[in-house]
């Protein structure tokens, strides 16, 4: 585990807690939580402001997150909210995924799995019963481009996706918007044929680029790939939105 944020509020609806586990199967060339890349802990090398060199990752069991989780229940209670996993990818680590979706599950916590989609089918089948909401990443359409930003294509991400939405999961499609990289038509009509092939998907949520990623991967000692993307202002992703629009694609959070 390598963070948990209380009283977060853009992960999932109302209020909730965010726990980001560490390990991910994908290497997004744009990411901006490298330190959740390599499973085990991993200290900066370069220190910060207070001349510190930070720890990413510490073992935590099960009820020491839930007792965390469960000090802000009020506020899940009163907007709606509740835990989200996050990462990395938290189903990397399968086994301490299921045990903590499932000790919200008994404690009636409403459960979000942030998921960039990319693990078996049966990882995914066994975890249905425990997430109330899926936020369930969407990147790139052309398989070849995705394999070649992320180190992996996206058949498994779509069959997943399909498996998940035949089985009655509710489900969020959240969309990294990377300027150069999928800010184009053949893109965003994949985005629109998506929501009507899936038409009780909750929402599509646009999730524009941001820079936070660089100063981590330098922080760590990792390279830190010279995107060709730049940070979209808010005109960019008002025009991001109004394509979508005209494409008659429904934007669950605008960002
Ligand atoms: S799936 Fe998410 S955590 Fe993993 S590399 Fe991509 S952006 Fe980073």
């Amino acid at each position: 585990m390598f963070d948990i944020q209380r009283a977060a509020l853009h992960d999932g609806p109302g209020i909730r807690t965010v726990v980001f586990l560490k390990g991910c199967f994908l290497r997004c060339e744009w990411c901006h939580n490298p330190e959740s890349w390599d499973p085990e802990p991993q200290t900066t090398v370069q220190p910060d402001s207070s001349g510190e060199c930070h720890t990413f990752g510490r073992e935590m069991k099960v009820e020491e997150v839930m007792r965390i989780v469960l000090r802000d229940r009020a506020y899940y209670d009163l907007s709606g909210g509740g835990l989200t996993l996050s990462g990395g990818e938290p189903t990397f680590q399968f086994e301490f995924c299921r045990a903590l979706l499932a000790a919200a599950r008994e404690a009636g916590i409403h459960t979000c799995l942030d998921t960039s989609g990319h693990n078996s089918r049966e990882a995914f089948a066994e975890l249905l019963p425990l997430v109330d909401l899926f936020l369930f990443d969407y990147k790139i359409t052309n398989s070849q481009a995705h394999l070649r930003w992320t180190g992996a294509g996206n058949e498994l991400i779509l069959a997943n996706l399909d498996f998940l939405y035949r089985s009655g999961a509710q489900i969020v499609l959240r969309c990294p918007i990377l300027p150069g990289i999928n800010d184009n038509q053949e893109h965003f009509k994949a985005i629109a044929a998506l929501s009507k092939k899936y038409p009780r998907l909750r929402g599509i949520e646009l999730l524009p680029y941001h820079d936070t990623g660089r100063y981590k991967f330098a922080s760590l000692g990792m390279d830190a790939s010279l995107l060709p993307v730049s940070v979209p202002g808010e005109e960019e992703q008002s025009k991001y939105r109004q394509e979508l629009a005209s494409l008659g694609v429904h934007l669950l959070f605008p960002a």
